[in-house]
């Protein structure tokens, strides 16, 4: 069985930016963001069951999801987001499971932004956490997504809190320092799963990698 790591982490903690180093040394990652897209595509099942569940006015006049309909119907309404989610994440969880049956390497990674959200922890062997201080996501945040600091502070309080994601995680990588370190993390976390994977001892010990503090300058 290939050792599989879900790759987690909020929002602006350099995930995606993890995740690609983590692909430049070759190892498959699946990129959950992608599979939500890819299931309810246009004239896919899951469309036409959320069409059937929430109406034809949240397909867009492309035959696709009015993402943005959606997001405002289920943003304010639990329940519908509840229903929405129970289309979606089975359909997701299946395709997951059916790309990870595929693969023959020594380790493989799902990259999912919502792994502890939504429970999906039974899918990975070991969950990889990338963290970094609230004000340094804060910050990157209002400069990547080029937001108001009130709406990304907003946007944070809603995520699941630094510390629950801490105490899911398996090995973290603490990504407040360059790039450059968090490849040399990377690099060494690399090292650690062909590791584990060679022992078959995929629930080892974890690994808590710092990356170089204070070496990062905020800019707002
Ligand atoms: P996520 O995928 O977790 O939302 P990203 O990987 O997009 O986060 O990172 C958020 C932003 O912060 C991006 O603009 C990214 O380039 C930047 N970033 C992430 N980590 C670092 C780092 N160690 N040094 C400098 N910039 C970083």
């Amino acid at each position: 069985m290939t050792l599989t790591i879900g790759l987690t982490g909020g929002i602006a903690s350099g995930k995606s930016l993890v995740q690609s180093q983590f692909e430049a040394l070759g190892v498959p990652v699946l990129d959950a963001d992608r599979v939500a897209r890819d299931v309810v595509a246009p004239g896919s099942p899951g469309l036409a069951a959320i069409a059937a569940q929430f109406g034809a006015d949240f397909i867009a006049a492309d035959g696709g999801l009015d993402r943005r309909r959606m997001r405002e119907h289920v943003f304010a309404d639990a329940a519908a987001r509840q229903r929405l989610e129970a289309i979606t994440h089975p359909l997701i969880r299946e395709r997951m499971r059916a790309w990870r049956a595929t693969q023959r390497g020594p380790y493989c990674m799902l990259s999912v932004a919502i792994l502890l959200e939504a429970k999906m922890q039974d899918m990975v062997d070991r969950v990889l956490l990338v963290d970094a201080p609230v004000e340094l996501q804060l910050a990157r945040l209002v400069e990547r997504d080029r937001i108001a600091e009130s709406l990304a502070r907003q946007m944070l309080a809603a995520q699941l809190s630094r510390e629950a994601r801490l105490g899911a995680a398996h090995d973290v990588l603490f990504n407040a320092g360059e790039p450059a370190a968090v490849r040399q993390a990377v690099a060494s976390l690399h090292r650690y799963y062909l590791q584990l994977a060679e022992r078959g001892d995929f629930k080892a010990p974890g690994l808590r990698l710092p990356a170089i503090e204070n070496s990062f300058t905020i800019k707002i």
